[in-house]
Protein backbone atom coordinates (compact mmCIF):
# COMPACT_ATOMS: atom_id res chain seq x y z
CA UNK A 1 0.00 0.00 0.00
CA UNK A 2 1.25 3.38 -0.71
CA UNK A 3 2.02 5.38 2.38
CA UNK A 4 -1.32 6.99 3.09
CA UNK A 5 -0.14 10.12 4.72
CA UNK A 6 0.50 11.26 1.79
CA UNK A 7 -3.24 11.23 0.86
CA UNK A 8 -5.80 14.14 1.15
CA UNK A 9 -9.26 14.33 2.71
CA UNK A 10 -10.77 12.80 0.06
CA UNK A 11 -9.27 10.26 -0.79
CA UNK A 12 -8.59 9.39 3.06
CA UNK A 13 -12.09 9.38 3.12
CA UNK A 14 -12.50 7.10 -0.05
CA UNK A 15 -9.77 4.63 1.57
CA UNK A 16 -11.76 4.70 5.26
CA UNK A 17 -15.26 4.19 3.14
CA UNK A 18 -14.05 1.00 0.93
CA UNK A 19 -12.08 -0.03 3.69
CA UNK A 20 -8.68 -0.32 1.80
CA UNK A 21 -7.62 0.94 5.85
CA UNK A 22 -9.17 1.93 9.23
CA UNK A 23 -9.21 4.81 11.10
CA UNK A 24 -6.49 3.18 13.48
CA UNK A 25 -4.48 2.47 10.75
CA UNK A 26 -4.62 5.77 9.30
CA UNK A 27 -4.21 7.73 12.54
CA UNK A 28 -0.96 5.60 13.51
CA UNK A 29 0.62 6.35 9.95
CA UNK A 30 0.56 9.81 11.01
CA UNK A 31 1.42 9.43 14.46
CA UNK A 32 4.59 7.46 12.89
CA UNK A 33 4.81 10.12 10.29
CA UNK A 34 4.97 12.61 13.65
CA UNK A 35 7.76 10.86 15.76
CA UNK A 36 9.89 10.79 12.61
CA UNK A 37 9.53 14.21 11.81
CA UNK A 38 10.00 15.80 15.20
CA UNK A 39 13.40 17.68 13.56
CA UNK A 40 10.67 20.32 12.32
CA UNK A 41 9.64 21.64 15.81
CA UNK A 42 5.87 21.56 14.04
CA UNK A 43 3.99 20.15 17.24
CA UNK A 44 4.22 21.63 20.23
CA UNK A 45 2.03 19.04 22.63
CA UNK A 46 1.07 15.33 20.71
CA UNK A 47 -2.02 13.80 21.74
CA UNK A 48 -1.80 10.34 20.46
CA UNK A 49 -3.86 8.69 23.18
CA UNK A 50 -6.90 11.05 22.40
CA UNK A 51 -5.98 10.48 19.06
CA UNK A 52 -6.68 6.28 18.97
CA UNK A 53 -9.67 6.78 21.29
CA UNK A 54 -11.13 9.01 18.26
CA UNK A 55 -9.63 6.72 16.20
CA UNK A 56 -11.39 3.50 17.68
CA UNK A 57 -14.83 5.35 18.06
CA UNK A 58 -14.57 6.46 14.02
CA UNK A 59 -14.10 2.64 13.24
CA UNK A 60 -17.49 2.09 15.34
CA UNK A 61 -19.56 4.97 13.53
CA UNK A 62 -18.02 3.69 9.87
CA UNK A 63 -18.92 0.01 11.37
CA UNK A 64 -22.59 1.37 12.07
CA UNK A 65 -23.21 3.33 8.88
CA UNK A 66 -23.44 6.22 11.03
CA UNK A 67 -20.00 7.92 9.58
CA UNK A 68 -20.00 11.64 9.44
CA UNK A 69 -18.29 14.30 7.51
CA UNK A 70 -14.78 14.11 8.70
CA UNK A 71 -14.92 10.73 10.17
CA UNK A 72 -11.47 9.40 11.27
CA UNK A 73 -9.78 12.06 9.49
CA UNK A 74 -6.29 13.16 11.91
CA UNK A 75 -6.11 17.04 12.04
CA UNK A 76 -3.60 19.10 13.81
CA UNK A 77 -4.79 21.80 15.62
CA UNK A 78 -3.32 25.20 15.45
CA UNK A 79 -2.39 25.64 19.48
CA UNK A 80 -4.24 28.84 19.33
CA UNK A 81 -7.84 27.28 19.73
CA UNK A 82 -8.42 26.24 22.83
CA UNK A 83 -9.20 22.35 23.20
CA UNK A 84 -11.17 20.88 26.37
CA UNK A 85 -8.52 19.35 28.77
CA UNK A 86 -5.83 19.69 26.10
CA UNK A 87 -2.97 22.12 27.13
CA UNK A 88 -3.01 25.45 24.59
CA UNK A 89 -0.14 27.94 25.00
CA UNK A 90 -0.74 30.09 22.34
CA UNK A 91 2.46 29.47 21.87
CA UNK A 92 3.08 31.94 24.66
CA UNK A 93 5.44 31.36 28.27
CA UNK A 94 2.70 33.73 29.82
CA UNK A 95 0.24 30.37 29.36
CA UNK A 96 2.49 28.13 30.90
CA UNK A 97 0.44 24.62 31.05
CA UNK A 98 -2.86 26.54 30.64
CA UNK A 99 -5.49 23.99 30.50
CA UNK A 100 -8.78 24.84 29.05
CA UNK A 101 -12.15 23.96 30.35
CA UNK A 102 -13.75 24.71 26.98
CA UNK A 103 -13.75 23.62 23.66
CA UNK A 104 -13.05 26.54 20.91
CA UNK A 105 -16.70 26.06 18.54
CA UNK A 106 -14.53 25.43 15.56
CA UNK A 107 -12.52 22.53 16.63
CA UNK A 108 -16.04 21.32 18.57
CA UNK A 109 -17.57 21.40 14.79
CA UNK A 110 -14.29 19.22 13.61
CA UNK A 111 -14.51 16.54 16.00
CA UNK A 112 -18.33 16.41 15.67
CA UNK A 113 -17.77 15.75 12.49
CA UNK A 114 -15.38 12.38 13.38
CA UNK A 115 -11.78 14.38 12.94
CA UNK A 116 -9.39 13.12 15.14
CA UNK A 117 -6.69 15.21 17.15
CA UNK A 118 -3.42 14.66 16.27
CA UNK A 119 -1.68 17.12 18.50
CA UNK A 120 -1.42 21.21 18.74
CA UNK A 121 0.86 23.15 16.46
CA UNK A 122 3.87 25.85 16.77
CA UNK A 123 2.59 29.55 15.75
CA UNK A 124 4.15 32.93 16.42
CA UNK A 125 3.23 33.83 20.49
CA UNK A 126 -0.16 34.69 20.20
CA UNK A 127 -0.17 34.35 16.17
CA UNK A 128 1.55 37.58 16.04
CA UNK A 129 4.69 37.20 13.40
CA UNK A 130 5.18 36.19 9.71
CA UNK A 131 7.64 33.23 10.56
CA UNK A 132 7.04 31.40 13.92
CA UNK A 133 10.31 32.53 15.27
CA UNK A 134 8.78 34.01 17.84
CA UNK A 135 7.32 30.97 19.29
CA UNK A 136 8.07 30.17 22.82
CA UNK A 137 8.41 26.62 21.96
CA UNK A 138 11.37 28.00 19.03
CA UNK A 139 10.96 28.33 15.81
CA UNK A 140 9.52 25.66 13.03
CA UNK A 141 11.18 24.27 9.97
CA UNK A 142 9.94 24.36 6.76
CA UNK A 143 10.23 21.07 5.36
CA UNK A 144 10.91 22.20 1.79
CA UNK A 145 14.75 21.96 1.75
CA UNK A 146 14.73 21.02 5.40
CA UNK A 147 19.07 21.74 5.23
CA UNK A 148 18.37 25.32 4.16
CA UNK A 149 16.41 25.94 7.74
CA UNK A 150 13.72 28.30 6.10
CA UNK A 151 11.01 29.62 8.11
CA UNK A 152 7.11 28.14 7.31
CA UNK A 153 6.12 31.52 7.37
CA UNK A 154 3.54 32.74 10.32
CA UNK A 155 1.53 32.83 12.46
CA UNK A 156 0.24 29.59 11.71
CA UNK A 157 4.04 28.33 10.62
CA UNK A 158 3.35 25.09 12.46
CA UNK A 159 0.21 24.08 10.50
CA UNK A 160 1.58 24.92 7.04
CA UNK A 161 4.20 22.91 8.15
CA UNK A 162 2.96 19.83 9.23
CA UNK A 163 0.37 20.00 5.99
CA UNK A 164 3.33 20.13 3.87
CA UNK A 165 5.03 17.71 5.33
CA UNK A 166 1.91 15.04 5.35
CA UNK A 167 2.53 14.59 9.63
CA UNK A 168 -1.62 15.55 9.47
CA UNK A 169 -4.09 15.34 7.15
CA UNK A 170 -4.80 19.10 7.25
CA UNK A 171 -4.48 22.00 9.95
CA UNK A 172 -6.45 24.34 11.78
CA UNK A 173 -5.05 28.24 11.20
CA UNK A 174 -6.49 31.23 12.18
CA UNK A 175 -5.83 34.60 9.89
CA UNK A 176 -5.61 38.30 11.72
CA UNK A 177 -3.17 39.84 8.48
CA UNK A 178 -1.94 36.88 6.68
CA UNK A 179 -1.00 34.12 9.32
CA UNK A 180 -3.18 31.33 7.35
CA UNK A 181 -2.06 32.46 3.80
CA UNK A 182 1.07 33.59 4.12
CA UNK A 183 2.54 30.47 5.43
CA UNK A 184 0.40 28.15 2.96
CA UNK A 185 1.91 29.87 -0.09
CA UNK A 186 5.31 29.48 1.97
CA UNK A 187 4.84 25.73 2.49
CA UNK A 188 3.35 25.20 -1.01
CA UNK A 189 0.06 24.25 0.94
CA UNK A 190 -3.66 26.07 0.29
CA UNK A 191 -5.20 27.68 2.90
CA UNK A 192 -8.16 29.98 3.28
CA UNK A 193 -9.47 32.71 5.24
CA UNK A 194 -13.19 32.99 5.31
CA UNK A 195 -15.19 35.93 5.50
CA UNK A 196 -15.11 37.58 8.68
CA UNK A 197 -18.07 35.92 10.88
CA UNK A 198 -18.07 33.26 8.60
CA UNK A 199 -16.47 31.44 11.32
CA UNK A 200 -16.83 31.67 15.33
CA UNK A 201 -13.86 32.80 17.45
CA UNK A 202 -15.38 31.44 20.36
CA UNK A 203 -12.07 29.61 22.49
CA UNK A 204 -9.93 30.62 19.70
CA UNK A 205 -7.46 33.06 21.65
CA UNK A 206 -7.91 36.84 20.95
CA UNK A 207 -5.21 38.78 18.79
CA UNK A 208 -6.95 41.29 17.28
CA UNK A 209 -10.28 40.62 17.65
CA UNK A 210 -11.81 42.87 14.11
CA UNK A 211 -9.43 40.79 12.16
CA UNK A 212 -9.42 37.04 13.51
CA UNK A 213 -10.64 34.63 11.51
CA UNK A 214 -10.06 30.51 11.92
CA UNK A 215 -10.04 29.03 8.38
CA UNK A 216 -8.11 25.68 6.97
CA UNK A 217 -4.87 24.70 6.18
CA UNK A 218 -5.03 21.49 4.06
CA UNK A 219 -3.37 20.10 0.70
CA UNK A 220 -5.51 20.84 -1.71
CA UNK A 221 -8.79 23.19 -2.83
CA UNK A 222 -11.00 20.58 -2.10
CA UNK A 223 -9.65 19.86 1.16
CA UNK A 224 -10.37 23.26 2.02
CA UNK A 225 -13.39 23.14 0.75
CA UNK A 226 -14.38 19.68 2.94
CA UNK A 227 -12.78 21.01 6.04
CA UNK A 228 -14.91 24.75 5.86
CA UNK A 229 -18.01 23.26 5.42
CA UNK A 230 -17.09 21.86 8.60
CA UNK A 231 -15.88 24.44 10.90
CA UNK A 232 -18.07 27.55 9.40
CA UNK A 233 -21.49 28.56 11.16
CA UNK A 234 -23.10 30.30 12.99
CA UNK A 235 -22.78 30.10 16.71
CA UNK A 236 -24.80 32.36 19.38
CA UNK A 237 -21.40 32.71 21.46
CA UNK A 238 -19.40 34.60 19.01
CA UNK A 239 -21.62 37.90 18.61
CA UNK A 240 -19.83 38.72 14.85
CA UNK A 241 -20.53 35.33 14.02
CA UNK A 242 -23.12 35.72 11.06
CA UNK A 243 -26.39 33.90 11.13
CA UNK A 244 -25.90 32.54 7.56
CA UNK A 245 -26.47 29.32 5.64
CA UNK A 246 -23.16 27.54 4.70
CA UNK A 247 -22.71 26.44 1.04
CA UNK A 248 -21.77 23.09 -0.15
CA UNK A 249 -17.93 23.94 -1.27
CA UNK A 250 -17.17 20.87 -2.96
CA UNK A 251 -20.20 21.71 -5.42
CA UNK A 252 -18.81 24.01 -6.98
CA UNK A 253 -15.42 23.44 -7.75
CA UNK A 254 -15.44 21.80 -11.20
CA UNK A 255 -17.65 24.65 -12.61
CA UNK A 256 -16.77 26.44 -15.21
CA UNK A 257 -15.57 29.90 -14.82
CA UNK A 258 -16.67 31.42 -18.63
CA UNK A 259 -17.52 34.76 -18.15
CA UNK A 260 -16.00 35.24 -14.93
CA UNK A 261 -14.64 38.42 -14.23
CA UNK A 262 -11.38 38.44 -12.85
CA UNK A 263 -9.73 41.42 -11.00
CA UNK A 264 -6.23 42.30 -11.38
CA UNK A 265 -5.30 45.24 -9.13
CA UNK A 266 -2.42 47.83 -10.26
CA UNK A 267 -1.64 48.49 -6.56
CA UNK A 268 0.14 44.43 -6.37
CA UNK A 269 2.46 45.29 -8.99
CA UNK A 270 4.64 47.75 -6.88
CA UNK A 271 8.09 48.62 -8.33
CA UNK A 272 11.22 45.89 -7.63
CA UNK A 273 7.92 43.33 -7.03
CA UNK A 274 9.77 39.86 -7.09
CA UNK A 275 10.29 38.79 -11.08
CA UNK A 276 9.41 35.33 -10.52
CA UNK A 277 5.96 36.25 -8.43
CA UNK A 278 5.59 38.61 -10.92
CA UNK A 279 5.79 35.72 -14.06
CA UNK A 280 3.66 33.39 -12.13
CA UNK A 281 0.78 36.04 -11.65
CA UNK A 282 1.15 36.30 -15.03
CA UNK A 283 0.65 32.75 -15.97
CA UNK A 284 -2.40 32.50 -13.62
CA UNK A 285 -3.73 35.41 -15.15
CA UNK A 286 -3.30 33.53 -18.04
CA UNK A 287 -4.56 30.53 -16.96
CA UNK A 288 -8.06 32.08 -16.36
CA UNK A 289 -8.62 33.67 -19.56
CA UNK A 290 -8.02 30.41 -21.27
CA UNK A 291 -10.49 28.90 -19.13
CA UNK A 292 -13.15 31.83 -20.62
CA UNK A 293 -12.92 34.65 -17.76
CA UNK A 294 -12.90 38.05 -18.20
CA UNK A 295 -9.78 39.91 -17.06
CA UNK A 296 -10.47 43.20 -16.11
CA UNK A 297 -7.55 45.33 -14.46
CA UNK A 298 -9.09 47.42 -11.34
CA UNK A 299 -7.61 49.98 -8.87
CA UNK A 300 -7.43 49.52 -5.42
CA UNK A 301 -5.98 53.24 -4.00
CA UNK A 302 -5.66 53.06 -0.60
CA UNK A 303 -3.53 50.16 -0.40
CA UNK A 304 -0.19 51.78 0.60
CA UNK A 305 -1.82 52.57 3.73
CA UNK A 306 -3.20 49.07 4.31
CA UNK A 307 -0.20 47.90 6.28
CA UNK A 308 0.87 51.52 8.19
CA UNK A 309 -2.93 51.16 9.44
CA UNK A 310 -2.81 47.26 10.16
CA UNK A 311 0.07 47.92 12.71
CA UNK A 312 -1.93 50.78 14.44
CA UNK A 313 -5.33 49.17 14.49
CA UNK A 314 -3.81 45.65 15.20
CA UNK A 315 -1.48 45.94 18.31
CA UNK A 316 -4.41 48.75 19.98
CA UNK A 317 -6.64 45.66 19.66
CA UNK A 318 -3.60 43.59 21.56
CA UNK A 319 -3.24 46.36 23.97
CA UNK A 320 -6.80 45.19 25.11
CA UNK A 321 -6.96 41.76 24.75
CA UNK A 322 -3.81 41.16 26.61
CA UNK A 323 -5.16 42.75 29.45
CA UNK A 324 -6.50 39.95 30.92
CA UNK A 325 -2.98 38.22 31.29
CA UNK A 326 -2.21 39.59 35.17
CA UNK A 327 -1.04 36.56 36.62
CA UNK A 328 -4.42 36.02 38.75
CA UNK A 329 -6.62 33.82 37.08
CA UNK A 330 -4.58 31.26 34.95
CA UNK A 331 -1.16 30.90 32.96
CA UNK A 332 2.23 32.06 34.97
CA UNK A 333 2.40 33.80 37.97
CA UNK A 334 6.27 35.75 38.98
CA UNK A 335 5.06 36.50 42.67
CA UNK A 336 6.04 40.35 44.34
CA UNK A 337 5.96 42.59 46.68
CA UNK A 338 2.70 43.99 45.94
CA UNK A 339 -0.07 43.23 43.44
CA UNK A 340 1.53 46.00 41.08
CA UNK A 341 5.09 44.24 41.46
CA UNK A 342 3.31 40.88 40.56
CA UNK A 343 1.96 41.92 37.44
CA UNK A 344 4.39 43.49 36.51
CA UNK A 345 6.83 40.47 37.11
CA UNK A 346 4.62 38.09 35.59
CA UNK A 347 3.81 39.90 32.00
CA UNK A 348 7.94 40.96 32.16
CA UNK A 349 9.07 37.30 32.16
CA UNK A 350 5.74 35.84 30.73
CA UNK A 351 5.41 37.49 26.78
CA UNK A 352 8.26 37.92 24.45
CA UNK A 353 9.55 40.44 22.69
CA UNK A 354 7.21 41.35 19.94
CA UNK A 355 4.06 40.70 21.79
CA UNK A 356 5.71 43.50 24.67
CA UNK A 357 6.53 45.76 21.16
CA UNK A 358 2.91 45.44 20.07
CA UNK A 359 1.30 46.01 23.46
CA UNK A 360 3.39 49.41 23.89
CA UNK A 361 2.55 50.57 20.50
CA UNK A 362 -1.18 49.86 21.05
CA UNK A 363 -1.28 51.50 24.27
CA UNK A 364 0.06 54.44 22.90
CA UNK A 365 -1.92 54.82 19.48
CA UNK A 366 -5.20 54.69 21.94
CA UNK A 367 -3.85 57.19 24.58
CA UNK A 368 -5.27 60.28 25.27
CA UNK A 369 -3.74 62.51 22.91
CA UNK A 370 -2.85 60.49 20.39
CA UNK A 371 -5.81 58.26 19.98
CA UNK A 372 -7.26 60.95 17.12
CA UNK A 373 -4.18 61.53 15.22
CA UNK A 374 -3.32 57.46 15.12
CA UNK A 375 -6.45 55.01 16.36
CA UNK A 376 -9.24 57.29 14.99
CA UNK A 377 -7.50 58.16 11.87
CA UNK A 378 -6.33 54.52 10.73
CA UNK A 379 -10.10 53.50 11.10
CA UNK A 380 -11.62 55.93 8.93
CA UNK A 381 -8.99 54.56 6.19
CA UNK A 382 -9.93 51.11 7.16
CA UNK A 383 -13.03 51.98 5.97
CA UNK A 384 -11.91 53.39 2.90
CA UNK A 385 -10.11 50.02 2.28
CA UNK A 386 -13.22 48.21 2.43
CA UNK A 387 -14.49 50.68 -0.04
CA UNK A 388 -11.78 50.49 -2.64
CA UNK A 389 -13.12 46.55 -2.80
CA UNK A 390 -16.71 47.17 -2.99
CA UNK A 391 -16.28 49.56 -6.08
CA UNK A 392 -13.90 47.02 -7.45
CA UNK A 393 -16.19 44.06 -7.20
CA UNK A 394 -18.55 46.61 -9.25
CA UNK A 395 -16.39 45.34 -12.12
CA UNK A 396 -15.18 41.66 -11.29
CA UNK A 397 -15.89 38.73 -9.62
CA UNK A 398 -12.77 37.88 -7.61
CA UNK A 399 -9.59 39.37 -7.76
CA UNK A 400 -6.32 37.62 -8.67
CA UNK A 401 -2.72 38.75 -6.78
CA UNK A 402 0.32 36.93 -5.20
CA UNK A 403 0.06 36.10 -1.86
CA UNK A 404 3.64 37.14 -0.35
CA UNK A 405 6.32 39.37 -2.18
CA UNK A 406 9.17 36.14 -2.09
CA UNK A 407 9.56 32.68 -1.36
CA UNK A 408 10.64 31.52 2.41
CA UNK A 409 13.28 33.36 3.71
CA UNK A 410 16.09 31.48 5.93
CA UNK A 411 15.38 31.52 10.11
CA UNK A 412 17.32 34.44 11.44
CA UNK A 413 17.34 36.36 8.64
CA UNK A 414 15.19 38.97 9.08
CA UNK A 415 15.79 40.18 12.83
CA UNK A 416 13.05 41.67 14.70
CA UNK A 417 14.86 43.75 16.67
CA UNK A 418 17.09 45.86 14.63
CA UNK A 419 14.09 46.11 11.97
CA UNK A 420 10.40 44.60 12.23
CA UNK A 421 9.65 46.77 9.13
CA UNK A 422 11.47 44.09 7.00
CA UNK A 423 9.22 41.25 9.08
CA UNK A 424 6.24 42.88 8.73
CA UNK A 425 6.48 44.01 5.04
CA UNK A 426 5.83 40.14 4.51
CA UNK A 427 1.94 41.05 4.73
CA UNK A 428 1.55 43.94 2.42
CA UNK A 429 -0.56 41.74 -0.16
CA UNK A 430 -2.37 40.10 2.61
CA UNK A 431 -3.53 43.03 4.99
CA UNK A 432 -6.20 44.68 3.28
CA UNK A 433 -8.43 41.47 3.08
CA UNK A 434 -8.55 41.16 7.13
CA UNK A 435 -8.85 45.10 7.46
CA UNK A 436 -12.08 44.53 4.74
CA UNK A 437 -13.31 41.43 6.51
CA UNK A 438 -13.31 39.37 2.93
CA UNK A 439 -12.43 36.01 2.57
CA UNK A 440 -9.30 34.81 0.70
CA UNK A 441 -7.09 31.83 -0.18
CA UNK A 442 -3.63 31.48 -1.13
CA UNK A 443 -2.95 28.08 -3.56
CA UNK A 444 0.70 27.51 -4.68
CA UNK A 445 1.18 27.84 -7.88
CA UNK A 446 4.45 27.12 -8.92
CA UNK A 447 8.31 26.98 -7.78
CA UNK A 448 10.65 29.56 -7.70
CA UNK A 449 14.44 28.75 -9.89
CA UNK A 450 16.00 27.54 -6.94
CA UNK A 451 12.98 25.16 -5.83
CA UNK A 452 10.54 27.04 -3.16
CA UNK A 453 6.86 27.68 -3.77
CA UNK A 454 5.15 30.75 -4.84
CA UNK A 455 0.95 31.35 -3.94
CA UNK A 456 -0.89 33.40 -5.39
CA UNK A 457 -3.71 34.99 -3.65
CA UNK A 458 -7.84 34.88 -4.87
CA UNK A 459 -9.99 37.71 -2.93
CA UNK A 460 -14.08 37.04 -2.81
CA UNK A 461 -16.66 39.18 -2.11
CA UNK A 462 -17.85 39.11 1.57
CA UNK A 463 -19.62 35.39 2.19
CA UNK A 464 -18.61 34.41 -1.71
CA UNK A 465 -15.99 31.84 -0.86
CA UNK A 466 -17.83 29.79 -3.57
CA UNK A 467 -16.38 32.08 -6.13
CA UNK A 468 -12.90 31.82 -4.69
CA UNK A 469 -13.07 27.96 -4.74
CA UNK A 470 -14.50 27.75 -7.81
CA UNK A 471 -11.80 29.98 -9.19
CA UNK A 472 -9.37 28.02 -7.26
CA UNK A 473 -10.00 24.71 -8.62
CA UNK A 474 -9.18 26.03 -11.95
CA UNK A 475 -5.78 27.30 -11.10
CA UNK A 476 -5.02 24.33 -8.99
CA UNK A 477 -5.96 22.00 -12.18
CA UNK A 478 -3.77 24.23 -15.07
CA UNK A 479 -0.66 24.72 -12.56
CA UNK A 480 -0.62 21.27 -11.40
CA UNK A 481 1.47 21.61 -8.85
CA UNK A 482 3.53 18.80 -6.90
CA UNK A 483 3.33 18.23 -3.12
CA UNK A 484 6.09 17.09 -0.97
CA UNK A 485 5.85 13.35 -1.07
N1 LIG B 1 2.04 38.64 10.23
C1 LIG B 1 0.97 39.44 10.71
C2 LIG B 1 1.30 39.96 12.09
O1 LIG B 1 2.36 39.77 12.53
C3 LIG B 1 -0.31 38.69 10.69
C4 LIG B 1 -0.41 37.68 11.76
C5 LIG B 1 -1.72 36.96 11.75
O2 LIG B 1 -2.45 36.97 10.77
N2 LIG B 1 -2.05 36.36 12.89
O3 LIG B 1 0.50 40.56 12.72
Amino acid sequence: MTDITKLTIAESLDGLKNKQFSATDLTKAYLQAMEDNRSLNAYVLETPEMALKQATEAEKHYASGTNRALEGIPLGIKDLFCTKDVRTTACSHILDNFIPQYESTVTANLFNDGAVCLGKLNLDEFAMGSSTENSFFGPTINPWQRERKLVPGGSSGGSSAAVAANICAAATGTDTGGSIRQPAAFCGVTGIKPTYGRCSRYGVIAFASSLDQPGPIAKDVKDCAILLKSMAGYDVKDATSINKEVPDFVAVLGQSIKGLRIGVPAEYRPQGLNEEMAGYWDKGIEMLRQAGAEIVNISLPHTKYALPIYYIIAPAEVSSNLARYDGVRYGLRVDGNSLDEMYINTRSAGFGKEVKRRIMIGTYVLSAGYYDAYYRKAQKIRRLIRNDFLEAFKQCDVILTPTTPTVAFPIGDKSMLENPINMWLNDVFTVSVNLAGLPAMSLPIGLSADGLPLGLQLIGRAFDEETIFKTAAVLEKEAKFERLK
